[in-house]
């Protein structure tokens, strides 16, 4: 992936840029790079979304405060991380002022929108990711208020249709154009384009339907699962508004080390060192894996380095059941220190009853020496 560009210098603004500024940068952004507009070139989509997603971040200031700080390390670093998918930013706000005023009037203003999406980023120990886990979570949401089920009245009162706009939502005005006079409608001002007003504000949310709710959910996370993967959870983001869908809730997983394992796909990976009287007549040895020590018969002469193979021993497939990576062990020979007197005697006989033939690399190396000398005058 390339390096993610300065959110200022995507929308062409100083650091100091007002909200203003930054609404015009975006605008002149967006309407150069939306979709419609390049029907079919993924640069001019990537820049418009790359775009977006800057200004979203920009012109919240809770989220510029923290971007300016902690830069892009600041918007991913904890529970709820900053989701550009789940951006709802309201494309009439953007181009009103460029497709409208011709006589469209803007109706998707008014029709359901789907929730923003939630991220919840998932640590695991390196065996839950291996064989799957339950684990029980808290989120905090912006949720429907329970007191007033959204509605944002008082309980038993309904909102009634908004005097401004006779319940439309949509204010309509007269303007002088370039191309004559022509009628733009607007949403309406006073109910913010909902066409109805709360008379008798629900007390427990002032009106707005929404609440900050902690949720407990019980996500199961599935064998086979590796760092950085994500689970769905479908519908577990935020309300919609106006009847539209929730949004989804996205848990990212990341993986602990292991003290002893690593992971590379399905295959796990570790060392065994054994010693060199192991190493050179053979044997059972213990090797762990992820299912516990298991017993493995190392064949004579196994050389430093060595490579064993385990077949299905590894991780569980995430979507093949019954399947399963290998376990590779990498074999460490560690030579003794500190050997004793008797160990040392019995060594030096041990060595002189060693031939050429049972040292190959060695062999092969002083061949190569005597070659290399034996044309020197
Ligand atoms: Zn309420
Ligand atoms: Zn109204």
């Amino acid at each position: 992936m390339p390096e993610k560009r300065d959110y200022y210098e995507v929308l062409g603004v100083q650091r100091t840029a007002a909200e203003d500024d930054l609404k015009k940068a975006y605008r002149k952004l967006a309407k150069k790079y939306h979709p419609d507009m390049n029907p079919g070139d993924k640069e001019a989509e990537s820049r418009f979304k790359e775009a977006n997603e800057a200004y979203a971040v920009l012109s919240d200031p809770e989220k510029r405060a923290k971007y300016d700080q902690y830069g892009h390390a600041g918007m991913d670093g904890q529970g709820f991380g900053f989701d550009p998918s789940g951006l709802n930013i309201d494309l009439e706000d953007i181009f009103g002022s460029f497709f409208g005023g011709f006589g469209q009037s803007s109706r998707r203003r008014q029709g359901p929108q789907r929730g923003a999406n939630l991220k919840y980023r998932m640590g695991l120990d390196f065996l839950e990711a291996a064989f799957g886990v339950e684990k029980d979570i808290t989120i905090t949401k912006e949720d429907l208020c329970e007191a007033c089920r959204g509605s944002g009245s008082r309980d038993g009162s309904t909102p009634v249709p908004c005097g401004a706009c006779h319940g439309t939502g949509q204010v309509s005005s007269r303007q002088q154009t370039l191309f004559g006079n022509v009628m733009t409608s607007r949403p309406c001002p006073s109910c913010g384009g909902t066409g109805s007003q709360i008379q008798d504000p629900c007390p427990e949310c002032r009106g707005s339907g929404r609440k900050n709710r902690s949720k407990k959910l019980r996500i199961k996370v599935p064998a086979g699962i590796n760092d950085g993967e994500m689970l769905t959870m479908r519908n577990e983001g935020e309300p919609g508004a106006r009847g539209g869908p929730p949004g989804d809730l996205y848990v990212e997983i990341h993986i602990r080390p292991h003290p002893v394992f690593q992971r590379q796909g399905y295959d796990t990976y570790c060392e065994v060192p054994v010693t060199f009287a192991q190493a050179a007549l053979g044997g059972d040895i213990e090797v762990p894996t992820i299912d516990g020590p298991s017993t493995y018969s190392l064949r004579e002469g196994t050389q430093p380095e060595e490579v064993l193979r385990l077949r299905g021993k590894g991780i569980p497939h995430l979507n093949r059941p019954g399947q399963r990576g290998d376990h590779i062990v990498k074999v460490t020979v560690e030579i003794p220190r500190h050997l004793g007197g008797r160990q040392k005697d019995l060594l030096r006989e041990f060595e002189s009853l060693s031939q050429d033939r049972q040292y190959e690399n060695r062999k092969r190396f002083s061949d190569r020496i005597r070659d290399l000398f034996r044309d020197r005058p």
